[in-house]
């Protein structure tokens, strides 16, 4: 695995890749990698020849600073982990090559609104202002992104589609601890007592499974079992619980079609979020979380 810094170093490594033939897999990261990472990681490598990784805590993208400035670093772990992983190309940019004028902004409509949207202003438009840097930067081939942030997942396939990057977008299942808690670098900022708490969260999607196979259709009703789930844990507050169709992201009334049950709650300063897709198939649904 090679490391760099420079973005020059990343465009003469990368067109070496191309020029040998190469397809390039690009997986975005913030670092404090583990699994789920990795498992965006196989994907790339199943779906190109060439995988590159960047890690970039993102200042841009934080709309609290406390949390920016607490967000889990290490370095060294990281680099360890991203070449047992397989990746080729670890490009580790400082924030001096990263911004540049910022007088440039990338954002998405509409199905930025509701969810985390809602929640953290500004939010978005920093995570594709600078996942555009990066694909101009890495120009890749494919990129993998996590089912677990499903509205940047969506939201970034539609700004490829929309501004024409020339990137195919492959949506990753989220990885979670064998207890089901979804993998998350805050995890790490949880306590041993919240840690089980937040188990809630998934095991909400357990309960709201077993609605839909019950032939449950009507979202409020999904949604308040949800909720009663999620209190078991005793969140400290729920940003949302919301139902929404996967297409847009826009409030769904009932299940029909394509949907995602997306859900936010604190536990202490700790932000956790976690959804499930809610597929046809045959005759009914499947649940995927
Ligand atoms: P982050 O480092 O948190 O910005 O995440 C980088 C990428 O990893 C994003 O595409 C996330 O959706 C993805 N990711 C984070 N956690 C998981 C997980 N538990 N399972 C699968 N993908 C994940």
């Amino acid at each position: 695995m090679k490391i760099v810094n420079k973005i020059a170093d990343v465009r003469l490594e990368v067109g070496n890749a191309k020029k040998a033939g190469k397809l390039v897999g690009f997986v975005p990261t913030m670092g404090f990698l583990h699994p789920g990472h990795i498992s965006l990681v196989k994907i790339a490598g199943e779906n190109s020849e060439f995988v590159v990784m960047s890690i970039f805590v993102n200042k841009l993208q934080f709309n609290d600073l406390n949390d920016f400035n607490g967000y889990p670093k290490d370095l060294e772990r990281d680099i360890a982990i991203a070449e047992n992983g397989g990746v080729d190309l670890l490009f580790l940019p400082d924030d001096k090559e990263m911004y540049r004028s910022n007088l440039t902004t990338v954002d998405v409509d509409l199905i930025t609104e509701n969810l985390c949207g809602a929640h953290r202003p500004g939010h978005f438009k920093g995570v594709f202002t600078v996942v555009s840097k990066l694909f101009n930067i890495v120009q890749p081939d494919i990129a993998v992104f996590g089912q677990k942030d499903i509205q940047q997942a969506v939201s970034i396939e539609k700004m490829v589609y929309d501004l024409n990057f020339p990137v195919k977008i492959i949506v990753a299942p989220t990885v979670r601890e064998s207890d089901g808690l979804a993998m998350s670098s805050r995890n790490k900022h949880l306590s041993e007592k919240q840690r089980k708490e937040a188990l809630s969260l998934s095991r909400s999607f357990a309960a709201c499974e077993k609605l839909i196979d019950s032939g449950e259709r009507d979202a409020e009703k999904i949604s308040e079992s949800i909720r009663a789930v999620i209190l078991e844990g005793s969140p400290d507050s729920i940003d949302y619980i919301s139902i929404v169709k996967y297409e847009d992201l826009s409030y769904a009334e009932k299940i029909d079609g394509k949907t995602v049950v997306a859900v936010a709650a604190f536990w202490g300063t700790t932000r956790l979020i976690d959804n499930m897709i809610i597929d046809k198939k045959d005759d009914g649904y499947i649940c995927i979380y």
